[in-house]
């Protein structure tokens, strides 16, 4: 061999145990590397897979090796698998995907690997896989999101069936339940109820339900029993006789202000049996929905009592109204005949009887008012009141009229009464009876709230195109606390025998239906002792 050749024999030596070298150094770092890796050829055959790639699946690296990479997925992800798998060798260069896979003790589990197209030093296509196990953070997003879906259901009607099944399918997202009952006490009855019972195995569970929420009451807390202490307990008398007994049972205390108000509890006939991790998450799925009830329980009973005083307010002015029916035909007569004598004494009468006469006018006309005023509110709440339309001039058929009527009481009091109109008349479709109504006892309560100044009722066009009516008063003014309640029946700011209006605290609620009936809203402004404006605001 002459030199040279020796020469270059020895360069490739070198070369060669440099690669030897360099291939040892990549064996190792690919095997003792701290992510899951595999190569997978192009036919999807797993060439080589690290020490990580096979633990995570329960393999030795001699078992995994050779395999199809689609034998480590589940059925639901080897189209989508195979799919990226093309997309790779097809040309693009680097993918990420979530897969559920199997482990080799039969377990599911996710990962998510990123692919990577290289090539060998042959030239042939090779896909690099890295995955990493991600089921910990998926089970934490799908159960924030069970969770979620139950809060939704506080939106639903009513705690029913429907209710409970629509958890029973959320729950299921979590874990496989074949058995599922919701038993809730009812402290009326003293008993326990079964809003949802879903069982495969015993027709009628009631009885051992019963005993299992007896049990769950009785541990203050969630249970987890597998077979051996089921039995235990049957022995002890804790749990009754099954017709076929379960082979594990998980019972989760519904809580409510740390009382415990029920119970849902799944159990498992097949021995596939449920563990710590499955009561773990179960207790975050019962305490949702714990919060749920409490909320809707909570919902239920304000519209309970909203109900309550509604009927309580009907069955006021239901009585009030069949009073005043029995007032008024005395009233008419007593009034009619009094000023019958009037005017048969007129000027025979010293200034003392006639002014008694006065009294017994003017106290008639308040008691006739408020008589008018029961009735009226009666007629709106028994939906008796009958809307007729008619065109009115809303200045001259309606304001001005109510102005003239009232403006001696305004007079006496020494107030200032007065109607501020634009130049051209207002014209509205309305019931006029009820217009009228509307108007007459909101310009009434600005005479009778106000002690000096001036009350201007105000008719224009406002800047929306609606018509709006404002009455504004120097009065003594409406406080911020009583605001929300203002439209509300037999409500006063003031209220007592001593307050010193009169009033029974129903005008501003008639006011209220007859501006409905208009199709009108509206609005108050107050200050306390500055004054009040009541607009009413026409849509059109
Ligand atoms: P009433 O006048 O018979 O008490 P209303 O329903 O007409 O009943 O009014 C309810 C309450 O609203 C009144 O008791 C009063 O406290 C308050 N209120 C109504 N109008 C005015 C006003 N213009 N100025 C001040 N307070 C008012």
């Amino acid at each position: 061999m002459n030199k040279k050749k020796e020469q270059y024999i020895s360069e490739i030596d070198l070369e060669e145990s440099n690669k030897g070298k360099y291939l040892e150094l990549f064996k190792s770092l690919f095997n003792d590397a701290e992510s899951a890796i595999c190569i997978v050829n192009f036919d999807g055959k797993i060439l080589e897979a690290n020490n990580l790639f096979s633990k995570m699946f329960g393999y030795t690296q001699d078992e995994i090796t050779g395999q199809e990479y689609s034998f480590l997925l589940s059925e639901d992800s080897q189209l989508i698998s195979f799919q990226n798998h093309t997309k790779i060798f097809n040309g693009t260069n680097i993918l990420k995907a979530e897969e559920k896979v199997k482990h080799k003790n039969g377990t599911y589990f996710y990962i998510q690997t990123t692919n990577l197209r290289v090539n060998d030093e042959d030239g042939n296509k090779l896909r690099i896989t890295t995955a990493i196990n991600v089921t910990g953070r998926l089970k934490n997003e799908l159960l924030q999101s069970v969770l979620l879906q139950i809060a939704n259901l506080v939106s639903k009607a009513a705690l029913n069936k429907g209710f409970y099944n629509s958890i029973y399918k959320a729950a299921t997202q979590l874990m496989p339940i074949n058995n599922f009952a919701v038993c809730l006490c009812n402290p009326k009855a003293n008993k326990l109820e079964f809003p949802f019972i879903l069982n495969e195995v015993n027709v009628d569970e009631k009885p051992n339900l019963e005993a299992e929420y007896g049990y769950i009451k009785k541990n203050d807390n969630a249970v987890l029993l597998d077979e051996q202490s089921i039995e235990y307990l049957i022995e002890n008398s804790e749990l009754l006789n099954y017709n076929i007994t379960p082979k594990t049972i998980i019972g989760i205390p519904l809580i409510i202000q740390n009382k415990i108000i029920g119970a849902i509890i799944i159990k498992d006939y097949l021995g596939k049996q449920y563990t710590k991790e499955h009561k773990e998450v179960l207790e975050l799925v019962a305490h949702q929905i714990s919060r749920v009830i409490e909320r809707k329980k909570y919902e239920d009973d304000l519209l309970l009592a909203k109900q309550e005083a509604e009927e309580a307010v009907r069955l006021k002015s239901d009585f009030l109204a069949q009073i005043s029916h029995e007032i008024r035909t005395p009233l008419n007569s007593i009034l009619s005949f009094s000023s019958l004598i009037k005017n048969e004494l007129a000027g025979k009468l010293d200034e003392e009887i006639a002014e008694s006469f006065e009294y017994i006018e003017r106290g008639g006309s308040r008691l006739t008012r408020t008589i008018d005023l029961i009735l009226n509110v009666s007629k709106i709440q028994n939906q008796k009141y009958k809307i007729e339309l008619s065109e009115v001039n809303l200045e001259d058929d309606v304001l001005w009229k109510i102005i003239k009527e009232l403006n001696s009481r305004a007079y006496e009091k020494g107030i200032k009464l007065e109607l501020k109109n634009g130049s051209s008349p207002i014209r509205l479709v309305c019931d006029q009876y009820s217009i009228n109504q509307m108007f007459t006892n909101l310009i009434d309560n600005a005479i009778k709230y106000t002690k000096t100044g001036t009350i201007s009722v105000e008719s224009f066009v406002n800047n929306y195109g609606n018509i709006q009516v404002d009455i504004v008063d120097t009065g003594i003014g409406i406080s911020t606390e009583y605001m929300h309640k203002i439209f509300e029946p037999f409500t006063q700011e003031e209220q007592g025998y001593t307050r010193s209006y009169e009033g029974i605290g129903l005008g501003l609620s008639l006011v209220k239906s007859y501006a409905e009936l208009n199709n009108a809203v509206l609005k108050v402004k107050s200050e306390k002792n500055v004054g009040s404006v009541f607009s009413v605001i026409f849509n059109s």
